[in-house]
Protein backbone atom coordinates (compact mmCIF):
# COMPACT_ATOMS: atom_id res chain seq x y z
CA UNK A 1 0.00 0.00 0.00
CA UNK A 2 1.53 3.34 -0.93
CA UNK A 3 -0.66 6.67 0.61
CA UNK A 4 -0.32 8.76 -3.01
CA UNK A 5 -3.58 10.27 -2.79
CA UNK A 6 -4.90 10.77 -6.90
CA UNK A 7 -7.48 12.65 -8.20
CA UNK A 8 -9.26 11.60 -11.55
CA UNK A 9 -11.18 14.24 -13.21
CA UNK A 10 -14.04 13.10 -14.91
CA UNK A 11 -16.15 10.25 -13.79
CA UNK A 12 -17.44 8.85 -17.74
CA UNK A 13 -16.49 5.37 -18.16
CA UNK A 14 -12.99 5.93 -18.99
CA UNK A 15 -12.72 7.92 -15.73
CA UNK A 16 -14.49 5.80 -13.55
CA UNK A 17 -12.72 2.83 -14.69
CA UNK A 18 -9.09 4.63 -14.09
CA UNK A 19 -10.35 4.87 -10.61
CA UNK A 20 -11.14 1.48 -10.20
CA UNK A 21 -7.73 -0.14 -11.40
CA UNK A 22 -5.82 2.67 -10.00
CA UNK A 23 -7.28 2.38 -6.37
CA UNK A 24 -6.79 -1.19 -6.86
CA UNK A 25 -3.44 -0.67 -6.74
CA UNK A 26 -3.03 0.93 -3.46
CA UNK A 27 -3.43 4.86 -4.29
CA UNK A 28 -6.21 6.65 -2.71
CA UNK A 29 -8.54 8.13 -5.34
CA UNK A 30 -10.99 10.48 -5.67
CA UNK A 31 -12.71 11.07 -8.82
CA UNK A 32 -14.35 14.49 -9.65
CA UNK A 33 -17.25 15.00 -11.95
CA UNK A 34 -19.40 18.36 -12.17
CA UNK A 35 -22.49 16.16 -12.97
CA UNK A 36 -24.20 14.73 -10.14
CA UNK A 37 -24.28 11.36 -11.49
CA UNK A 38 -21.30 8.96 -12.90
CA UNK A 39 -21.73 8.39 -16.78
CA UNK A 40 -23.51 11.71 -17.68
CA UNK A 41 -20.61 13.42 -20.10
CA UNK A 42 -20.72 11.81 -23.35
CA UNK A 43 -20.16 8.53 -22.28
CA UNK A 44 -24.05 9.18 -21.74
CA UNK A 45 -24.98 9.33 -25.09
CA UNK A 46 -22.34 6.72 -27.00
CA UNK A 47 -23.48 4.05 -28.87
CA UNK A 48 -21.24 1.82 -27.27
CA UNK A 49 -20.98 -0.46 -30.34
CA UNK A 50 -18.45 -3.36 -29.11
CA UNK A 51 -16.18 -4.07 -32.49
CA UNK A 52 -12.86 -4.55 -33.74
CA UNK A 53 -11.97 -3.17 -36.96
CA UNK A 54 -9.34 -0.74 -36.24
CA UNK A 55 -6.63 0.32 -38.54
CA UNK A 56 -3.71 -0.66 -36.66
CA UNK A 57 -2.83 -3.64 -35.30
CA UNK A 58 -2.33 -1.81 -31.92
CA UNK A 59 -5.99 -0.33 -32.45
CA UNK A 60 -7.37 -3.93 -33.21
CA UNK A 61 -5.37 -5.27 -29.98
CA UNK A 62 -6.78 -3.11 -27.40
CA UNK A 63 -10.44 -3.73 -28.94
CA UNK A 64 -9.86 -7.17 -28.49
CA UNK A 65 -8.16 -7.14 -25.20
CA UNK A 66 -11.44 -4.65 -24.74
CA UNK A 67 -14.05 -6.84 -25.94
CA UNK A 68 -13.07 -9.44 -23.15
CA UNK A 69 -13.96 -7.38 -20.33
CA UNK A 70 -17.01 -7.11 -21.45
CA UNK A 71 -17.95 -10.56 -22.24
CA UNK A 72 -16.63 -11.18 -18.63
CA UNK A 73 -18.67 -7.71 -17.35
CA UNK A 74 -20.23 -9.58 -14.44
CA UNK A 75 -17.10 -11.11 -13.00
CA UNK A 76 -15.36 -8.07 -13.89
CA UNK A 77 -17.38 -5.53 -11.46
CA UNK A 78 -18.11 -8.55 -8.97
CA UNK A 79 -19.25 -6.31 -5.88
CA UNK A 80 -22.57 -6.09 -4.51
CA UNK A 81 -24.36 -3.75 -6.95
CA UNK A 82 -26.93 -1.50 -5.71
CA UNK A 83 -27.66 -1.34 -9.73
CA UNK A 84 -28.33 -3.71 -12.32
CA UNK A 85 -25.22 -4.95 -14.37
CA UNK A 86 -24.64 -3.48 -17.94
CA UNK A 87 -25.86 -6.02 -20.43
CA UNK A 88 -23.12 -7.04 -23.15
CA UNK A 89 -25.31 -8.15 -26.24
CA UNK A 90 -23.31 -10.12 -28.89
CA UNK A 91 -25.22 -9.39 -31.65
CA UNK A 92 -22.05 -9.54 -34.06
CA UNK A 93 -20.44 -7.20 -36.17
CA UNK A 94 -20.84 -6.49 -39.72
CA UNK A 95 -18.39 -4.59 -41.79
CA UNK A 96 -20.11 -4.08 -45.54
CA UNK A 97 -16.62 -3.82 -47.94
CA UNK A 98 -16.63 -0.16 -49.52
CA UNK A 99 -14.03 0.94 -51.84
CA UNK A 100 -12.07 2.65 -48.69
CA UNK A 101 -10.38 -0.41 -48.41
CA UNK A 102 -10.75 -0.43 -44.78
CA UNK A 103 -11.69 -3.80 -44.26
CA UNK A 104 -8.72 -5.14 -46.41
CA UNK A 105 -6.17 -3.29 -43.76
CA UNK A 106 -8.01 -4.93 -40.76
CA UNK A 107 -8.02 -8.65 -41.93
CA UNK A 108 -4.15 -9.75 -41.85
CA UNK A 109 -4.42 -8.16 -38.56
CA UNK A 110 -7.13 -10.53 -37.30
CA UNK A 111 -5.39 -13.15 -39.03
CA UNK A 112 -1.69 -12.60 -37.19
CA UNK A 113 -4.04 -12.02 -33.53
CA UNK A 114 -6.40 -14.83 -33.94
CA UNK A 115 -9.85 -12.64 -34.39
CA UNK A 116 -12.55 -14.71 -35.45
CA UNK A 117 -13.99 -13.27 -38.72
CA UNK A 118 -16.19 -14.88 -41.44
CA UNK A 119 -16.05 -13.04 -45.02
CA UNK A 120 -20.03 -13.32 -46.11
CA UNK A 121 -20.04 -12.83 -50.39
CA UNK A 122 -22.90 -10.21 -51.59
CA UNK A 123 -25.48 -13.15 -51.53
CA UNK A 124 -24.47 -14.90 -48.35
CA UNK A 125 -24.80 -11.05 -46.76
CA UNK A 126 -28.07 -11.30 -48.27
CA UNK A 127 -28.68 -14.42 -46.90
CA UNK A 128 -28.05 -13.73 -43.08
CA UNK A 129 -29.69 -10.02 -43.52
CA UNK A 130 -32.42 -10.33 -45.89
CA UNK A 131 -33.77 -7.26 -45.63
CA UNK A 132 -30.38 -5.27 -46.31
CA UNK A 133 -29.94 -3.72 -49.92
CA UNK A 134 -26.25 -5.15 -51.09
CA UNK A 135 -26.43 -1.86 -53.57
CA UNK A 136 -23.16 -0.47 -53.49
CA UNK A 137 -24.29 3.50 -52.92
CA UNK A 138 -20.31 4.63 -52.72
CA UNK A 139 -19.05 7.90 -52.70
CA UNK A 140 -21.45 8.79 -49.87
CA UNK A 141 -23.73 11.36 -51.11
CA UNK A 142 -26.12 14.09 -49.67
CA UNK A 143 -29.78 14.10 -49.65
CA UNK A 144 -29.83 17.66 -51.32
CA UNK A 145 -27.03 15.78 -54.23
CA UNK A 146 -28.80 14.85 -57.42
CA UNK A 147 -26.97 11.63 -57.56
CA UNK A 148 -28.52 10.59 -54.27
CA UNK A 149 -31.43 9.65 -55.72
CA UNK A 150 -30.35 7.70 -58.78
CA UNK A 151 -30.74 3.91 -58.98
CA UNK A 152 -27.13 2.17 -57.85
CA UNK A 153 -25.54 0.46 -60.33
CA UNK A 154 -23.12 -1.90 -58.61
CA UNK A 155 -23.13 -4.11 -55.76
CA UNK A 156 -20.58 -4.47 -52.74
CA UNK A 157 -18.70 -7.66 -52.96
CA UNK A 158 -19.89 -8.38 -49.31
CA UNK A 159 -19.08 -7.69 -45.93
CA UNK A 160 -16.27 -9.04 -43.24
CA UNK A 161 -18.34 -10.31 -40.08
CA UNK A 162 -17.22 -10.90 -36.43
CA UNK A 163 -19.16 -12.80 -34.19
CA UNK A 164 -18.90 -11.95 -30.94
CA UNK A 165 -18.86 -8.18 -30.96
CA UNK A 166 -21.89 -6.03 -30.27
CA UNK A 167 -22.83 -3.37 -28.32
CA UNK A 168 -23.63 -2.47 -24.34
CA UNK A 169 -27.05 -2.19 -23.90
CA UNK A 170 -26.64 0.55 -21.32
CA UNK A 171 -23.46 2.86 -21.59
CA UNK A 172 -24.54 4.87 -18.30
CA UNK A 173 -25.58 1.70 -16.41
CA UNK A 174 -22.28 0.00 -17.10
CA UNK A 175 -20.61 3.02 -15.41
CA UNK A 176 -22.62 2.83 -12.48
CA UNK A 177 -20.91 -1.07 -12.26
CA UNK A 178 -17.17 1.17 -12.49
CA UNK A 179 -18.54 3.14 -9.85
CA UNK A 180 -19.57 0.67 -7.21
CA UNK A 181 -16.45 -1.52 -8.03
CA UNK A 182 -14.06 1.30 -7.08
CA UNK A 183 -16.34 2.49 -3.87
CA UNK A 184 -16.25 -0.78 -2.91
CA UNK A 185 -12.40 -0.91 -3.29
CA UNK A 186 -12.18 2.21 -1.38
CA UNK A 187 -12.56 4.45 -4.10
CA UNK A 188 -14.11 8.30 -3.36
CA UNK A 189 -16.53 9.80 -5.51
CA UNK A 190 -17.09 13.33 -5.69
CA UNK A 191 -19.89 14.51 -7.92
CA UNK A 192 -21.13 17.42 -8.57
CA UNK A 193 -18.01 19.49 -8.04
CA UNK A 194 -16.57 21.49 -10.91
CA UNK A 195 -12.66 21.54 -11.02
CA UNK A 196 -11.62 25.28 -12.05
CA UNK A 197 -7.79 25.07 -11.80
CA UNK A 198 -4.97 23.12 -11.60
CA UNK A 199 -2.19 24.25 -9.34
CA UNK A 200 1.50 23.40 -10.02
CA UNK A 201 4.62 24.47 -9.21
CA UNK A 202 7.41 24.32 -12.55
CA UNK A 203 7.85 20.53 -12.20
CA UNK A 204 5.11 19.15 -10.48
CA UNK A 205 1.21 19.03 -10.11
CA UNK A 206 0.77 20.07 -6.40
CA UNK A 207 -3.19 20.22 -6.34
CA UNK A 208 -6.62 21.89 -7.64
CA UNK A 209 -9.14 23.91 -6.82
CA UNK A 210 -12.77 23.61 -7.07
CA UNK A 211 -15.91 25.70 -8.08
CA UNK A 212 -16.17 26.48 -4.27
CA UNK A 213 -12.75 27.79 -4.60
CA UNK A 214 -11.65 25.02 -2.06
CA UNK A 215 -8.12 24.26 -3.15
CA UNK A 216 -7.29 20.58 -2.59
CA UNK A 217 -3.63 19.25 -2.30
CA UNK A 218 -3.23 15.68 -4.30
CA UNK A 219 0.00 14.26 -5.45
CA UNK A 220 -1.52 13.02 -9.14
CA UNK A 221 -3.91 14.29 -11.14
CA UNK A 222 -5.45 12.30 -14.02
CA UNK A 223 -7.56 14.38 -17.15
CA UNK A 224 -9.95 12.41 -18.28
CA UNK A 225 -12.70 14.90 -19.03
CA UNK A 226 -13.85 13.70 -22.47
CA UNK A 227 -14.66 16.73 -24.67
CA UNK A 228 -13.33 19.36 -22.04
CA UNK A 229 -10.05 17.27 -22.08
CA UNK A 230 -7.86 20.51 -23.69
CA UNK A 231 -9.91 22.83 -20.86
CA UNK A 232 -8.16 21.10 -18.55
CA UNK A 233 -5.30 20.50 -20.33
CA UNK A 234 -4.18 24.01 -20.64
CA UNK A 235 -5.40 25.13 -17.13
CA UNK A 236 -2.23 22.75 -16.18
CA UNK A 237 -0.04 24.17 -18.56
CA UNK A 238 0.53 20.69 -20.72
CA UNK A 239 -0.39 21.61 -23.78
CA UNK A 240 2.29 23.02 -25.20
CA UNK A 241 4.53 19.99 -24.59
CA UNK A 242 1.59 17.67 -26.43
CA UNK A 243 2.26 16.68 -30.31
CA UNK A 244 -1.07 15.87 -30.38
CA UNK A 245 -4.12 18.09 -29.79
CA UNK A 246 -8.03 17.19 -28.97
CA UNK A 247 -10.90 19.15 -30.33
CA UNK A 248 -14.66 18.18 -29.47
CA UNK A 249 -16.75 17.44 -32.30
CA UNK A 250 -20.64 17.49 -32.82
CA UNK A 251 -22.02 14.58 -33.78
CA UNK A 252 -25.73 13.06 -34.27
CA UNK A 253 -27.17 9.55 -33.56
CA UNK A 254 -30.80 8.86 -34.32
CA UNK A 255 -33.44 6.64 -33.78
CA UNK A 256 -35.87 5.08 -36.23
CA UNK A 257 -38.22 1.91 -35.64
CA UNK A 258 -36.75 -1.25 -37.38
CA UNK A 259 -38.54 -2.13 -40.88
CA UNK A 260 -41.84 -3.33 -40.49
CA UNK A 261 -42.17 -7.19 -39.89
CA UNK A 262 -38.18 -7.52 -38.78
CA UNK A 263 -37.19 -8.36 -35.50
CA UNK A 264 -33.87 -6.00 -35.59
CA UNK A 265 -32.69 -7.42 -31.70
CA UNK A 266 -32.80 -10.92 -33.09
CA UNK A 267 -32.01 -10.68 -36.64
CA UNK A 268 -29.76 -7.74 -37.01
CA UNK A 269 -26.03 -6.90 -36.06
CA UNK A 270 -24.20 -3.83 -35.28
CA UNK A 271 -22.80 -2.72 -38.64
CA UNK A 272 -20.07 -0.61 -40.71
CA UNK A 273 -21.21 0.98 -43.56
CA UNK A 274 -18.50 3.18 -45.18
CA UNK A 275 -19.44 2.09 -48.83
CA UNK A 276 -22.93 4.33 -47.52
CA UNK A 277 -21.20 6.83 -44.86
CA UNK A 278 -22.97 5.16 -41.67
CA UNK A 279 -23.04 3.25 -39.06
CA UNK A 280 -26.21 1.13 -36.69
CA UNK A 281 -26.88 -0.79 -34.70
CA UNK A 282 -29.99 -2.94 -33.24
CA UNK A 283 -31.72 -0.62 -29.76
CA UNK A 284 -34.22 -1.85 -27.53
CA UNK A 285 -37.78 -1.65 -28.47
CA UNK A 286 -37.02 -2.68 -32.32
CA UNK A 287 -35.50 0.51 -33.05
CA UNK A 288 -31.98 0.92 -34.78
CA UNK A 289 -29.62 3.78 -33.65
CA UNK A 290 -27.58 5.56 -36.71
CA UNK A 291 -24.84 7.57 -36.84
CA UNK A 292 -22.76 8.99 -39.54
CA UNK A 293 -18.87 9.74 -40.53
CA UNK A 294 -18.40 9.46 -44.04
CA UNK A 295 -14.98 11.43 -45.21
CA UNK A 296 -16.65 13.70 -47.16
CA UNK A 297 -19.61 14.85 -44.73
CA UNK A 298 -19.17 18.83 -43.08
CA UNK A 299 -18.00 18.13 -39.61
CA UNK A 300 -19.23 20.76 -36.89
CA UNK A 301 -15.75 21.79 -34.81
CA UNK A 302 -16.35 23.16 -31.61
CA UNK A 303 -14.83 25.76 -30.04
CA UNK A 304 -16.57 25.67 -26.21
CA UNK A 305 -17.95 22.42 -25.06
CA UNK A 306 -20.31 24.22 -22.76
CA UNK A 307 -22.09 25.62 -26.05
CA UNK A 308 -23.55 23.62 -28.90
CA UNK A 309 -26.64 22.79 -30.31
CA UNK A 310 -28.12 19.97 -28.39
CA UNK A 311 -30.88 19.51 -30.71
CA UNK A 312 -31.10 17.22 -33.58
CA UNK A 313 -30.82 19.29 -36.98
CA UNK A 314 -33.36 18.32 -39.90
CA UNK A 315 -30.36 18.46 -42.47
CA UNK A 316 -28.25 15.36 -40.34
CA UNK A 317 -31.27 13.34 -39.47
CA UNK A 318 -31.77 13.03 -43.80
CA UNK A 319 -28.18 12.50 -44.37
CA UNK A 320 -28.08 9.60 -41.80
CA UNK A 321 -31.48 8.40 -42.10
CA UNK A 322 -32.29 8.29 -45.76
CA UNK A 323 -28.77 6.40 -46.24
CA UNK A 324 -30.20 3.93 -43.91
CA UNK A 325 -32.81 3.54 -45.73
CA UNK A 326 -30.86 2.83 -48.78
CA UNK A 327 -29.35 0.12 -46.90
CA UNK A 328 -32.44 -1.40 -45.52
CA UNK A 329 -35.29 -0.28 -48.15
CA UNK A 330 -37.91 -1.55 -46.22
CA UNK A 331 -37.66 1.62 -43.55
CA UNK A 332 -39.95 3.64 -43.26
CA UNK A 333 -38.66 7.19 -42.23
CA UNK A 334 -40.67 8.93 -39.34
CA UNK A 335 -42.08 11.68 -39.93
CA UNK A 336 -40.26 13.54 -36.47
CA UNK A 337 -36.79 13.16 -35.67
CA UNK A 338 -35.42 11.20 -32.63
CA UNK A 339 -32.36 11.24 -31.17
CA UNK A 340 -29.30 12.50 -29.41
CA UNK A 341 -26.46 15.06 -29.39
CA UNK A 342 -23.17 15.00 -28.01
CA UNK A 343 -19.44 15.41 -28.86
CA UNK A 344 -16.14 13.47 -29.46
CA UNK A 345 -12.69 14.41 -28.41
CA UNK A 346 -11.24 14.34 -31.41
CA UNK A 347 -7.23 14.16 -32.16
CA UNK A 348 -5.65 14.73 -35.44
CA UNK A 349 -5.24 10.96 -36.19
CA UNK A 350 -8.64 9.78 -34.14
CA UNK A 351 -6.44 8.31 -31.41
CA UNK A 352 -6.61 8.35 -27.85
CA UNK A 353 -3.62 10.20 -25.96
CA UNK A 354 -3.22 7.79 -23.06
CA UNK A 355 0.20 9.35 -21.41
CA UNK A 356 1.93 11.43 -18.69
CA UNK A 357 2.51 14.73 -19.58
CA UNK A 358 5.85 17.64 -19.15
CA UNK A 359 4.26 18.03 -15.35
CA UNK A 360 5.61 15.12 -12.77
CA UNK A 361 2.29 13.77 -11.33
CA UNK A 362 0.09 15.00 -13.90
CA UNK A 363 -1.46 12.33 -16.92
CA UNK A 364 -4.46 12.10 -18.66
CA UNK A 365 -6.85 9.49 -20.92
CA UNK A 366 -8.10 11.94 -23.40
CA UNK A 367 -8.89 12.37 -27.42
CA UNK A 368 -10.98 9.13 -27.45
CA UNK A 369 -12.05 10.88 -31.05
CA UNK A 370 -15.91 9.08 -30.49
CA UNK A 371 -14.55 5.50 -31.11
CA UNK A 372 -12.99 4.09 -27.05
CA UNK A 373 -16.13 3.33 -25.06
CA UNK A 374 -15.34 -0.17 -25.74
CA UNK A 375 -11.89 0.28 -24.41
CA UNK A 376 -12.59 1.57 -21.21
CA UNK A 377 -12.11 -0.87 -18.95
CA UNK A 378 -8.75 -2.05 -20.96
CA UNK A 379 -7.77 1.36 -20.47
CA UNK A 380 -8.79 1.38 -16.49
CA UNK A 381 -5.84 -1.04 -16.38
CA UNK A 382 -3.29 -0.11 -18.78
CA UNK A 383 -3.38 3.81 -17.56
CA UNK A 384 -2.94 2.27 -13.91
CA UNK A 385 0.07 0.54 -15.05
CA UNK A 386 1.20 3.21 -16.70
CA UNK A 387 0.80 5.71 -13.47
CA UNK A 388 2.10 3.59 -11.34
CA UNK A 389 5.38 2.86 -12.96
CA UNK A 390 5.65 6.47 -13.87
CA UNK A 391 5.21 7.08 -10.28
CA UNK A 392 8.03 4.47 -9.59
CA UNK A 393 10.50 6.43 -11.67
CA UNK A 394 10.28 4.50 -15.22
CA UNK A 395 10.70 7.49 -17.53
CA UNK A 396 8.25 6.22 -19.84
CA UNK A 397 9.14 8.34 -22.77
CA UNK A 398 11.85 7.10 -23.71
CA UNK A 399 11.23 3.39 -23.10
CA UNK A 400 7.34 3.34 -23.28
CA UNK A 401 5.61 0.99 -21.11
CA UNK A 402 4.07 -2.19 -22.99
CA UNK A 403 1.28 -3.67 -20.73
CA UNK A 404 0.07 -7.09 -21.17
CA UNK A 405 -3.37 -7.71 -21.73
CA UNK A 406 -5.45 -9.46 -18.84
CA UNK A 407 -7.36 -11.96 -20.62
CA UNK A 408 -5.80 -11.91 -24.70
CA UNK A 409 -1.95 -11.71 -23.09
CA UNK A 410 -1.40 -9.21 -26.43
CA UNK A 411 1.28 -6.14 -25.69
CA UNK A 412 -0.70 -3.46 -25.85
CA UNK A 413 2.39 -0.87 -26.34
CA UNK A 414 1.60 2.75 -24.58
CA UNK A 415 4.40 4.70 -26.74
CA UNK A 416 0.99 4.17 -29.63
CA UNK A 417 -0.86 6.70 -27.11
CA UNK A 418 2.04 8.54 -26.46
CA UNK A 419 1.79 12.12 -26.59
CA UNK A 420 4.63 13.15 -28.30
CA UNK A 421 4.04 10.93 -31.34
CA UNK A 422 3.88 12.07 -35.04
CA UNK A 423 0.49 11.71 -36.37
CA UNK A 424 -0.40 8.39 -37.75
CA UNK A 425 -1.11 8.13 -41.13
CA UNK A 426 -1.53 4.71 -40.87
CA UNK A 427 -5.31 5.37 -38.71
CA UNK A 428 -8.47 5.56 -40.82
CA UNK A 429 -8.49 9.30 -39.99
CA UNK A 430 -12.04 8.56 -38.75
CA UNK A 431 -14.31 7.29 -36.15
CA UNK A 432 -12.89 3.90 -37.11
CA UNK A 433 -9.92 4.70 -35.47
C1 LIG B 1 -22.59 10.10 -30.03
C2 LIG B 1 -21.45 9.21 -29.62
C3 LIG B 1 -21.41 7.88 -30.04
C4 LIG B 1 -20.34 7.06 -29.65
N1 LIG B 1 -20.34 5.75 -30.03
C5 LIG B 1 -19.34 4.93 -29.62
C6 LIG B 1 -19.36 3.55 -29.96
O1 LIG B 1 -20.30 3.07 -30.62
N2 LIG B 1 -18.34 2.76 -29.51
C7 LIG B 1 -17.30 3.26 -28.79
O2 LIG B 1 -16.40 2.50 -28.43
N3 LIG B 1 -17.25 4.57 -28.46
C8 LIG B 1 -18.25 5.41 -28.86
N4 LIG B 1 -18.24 6.73 -28.51
C9 LIG B 1 -17.08 7.25 -27.75
C10 LIG B 1 -17.19 6.95 -26.28
O3 LIG B 1 -18.51 7.12 -25.83
C11 LIG B 1 -16.23 7.87 -25.53
O4 LIG B 1 -14.92 7.62 -26.04
C12 LIG B 1 -16.24 7.59 -24.03
O5 LIG B 1 -17.55 7.56 -23.53
C13 LIG B 1 -15.43 8.68 -23.34
O6 LIG B 1 -15.51 8.48 -21.95
P1 LIG B 1 -14.76 9.44 -20.97
O7 LIG B 1 -14.94 8.88 -19.61
O8 LIG B 1 -13.38 9.67 -21.46
O9 LIG B 1 -15.48 10.88 -21.17
P2 LIG B 1 -16.92 11.46 -20.75
O10 LIG B 1 -17.96 10.40 -20.65
O11 LIG B 1 -17.18 12.61 -21.64
O12 LIG B 1 -16.66 11.97 -19.28
C14 LIG B 1 -15.95 13.15 -19.00
C15 LIG B 1 -16.49 13.69 -17.71
O13 LIG B 1 -15.69 14.82 -17.32
C16 LIG B 1 -16.51 15.71 -16.63
N5 LIG B 1 -15.89 17.04 -16.59
C17 LIG B 1 -15.54 17.83 -17.63
N6 LIG B 1 -14.97 18.97 -17.19
C18 LIG B 1 -14.96 18.90 -15.83
C19 LIG B 1 -14.51 19.77 -14.81
N7 LIG B 1 -13.95 20.96 -15.07
N8 LIG B 1 -14.66 19.39 -13.51
C20 LIG B 1 -15.24 18.19 -13.21
N9 LIG B 1 -15.69 17.32 -14.15
C21 LIG B 1 -15.54 17.67 -15.44
C22 LIG B 1 -17.81 15.69 -17.42
O14 LIG B 1 -18.90 16.12 -16.62
C23 LIG B 1 -17.91 14.22 -17.82
O15 LIG B 1 -18.77 13.47 -16.98
C24 LIG B 1 -19.29 7.58 -28.86
C25 LIG B 1 -19.35 8.91 -28.42
C26 LIG B 1 -20.41 9.71 -28.78
C27 LIG B 1 -20.46 11.13 -28.30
Amino acid sequence: MNNRRAVVIGAGVIGCSISFELQKKGYYVTCIDRHDKVGWGSTANSTAIVRTCYSTLQGVSLAYEGLMYWRDWENYVKCKHKSDVAKYIECGMTQIMAPDNHWKKVIPIYDELGIEYKILNAEELREQFPFFSTASFWPPSLPSDEVFWEEPSGEVPGAVYNPGEGYVSDPQLATRNLQESAEAVGAKFALGRKVTAILRDEHKVLGLTLDDEENVEVDIVVNVTGPHSFVINRMAGVDSGMNVSTRPLREEVHCVPAPPGVNIQDAGSATSDNDNGIYFRPESGNMILVGGGASGDDMEWIENPDEFNKNVTEKLWKTQVYRLAKRLPGLQVPNETRGVVDLYDVTEDWIPVYDRSDLNGYYMAVGTSGNQFKNAAAVGFMMATLIDKCENGHDHDSKPIIVKGRYTGLDLDMGFYSRLRAVNTESSLSVLG
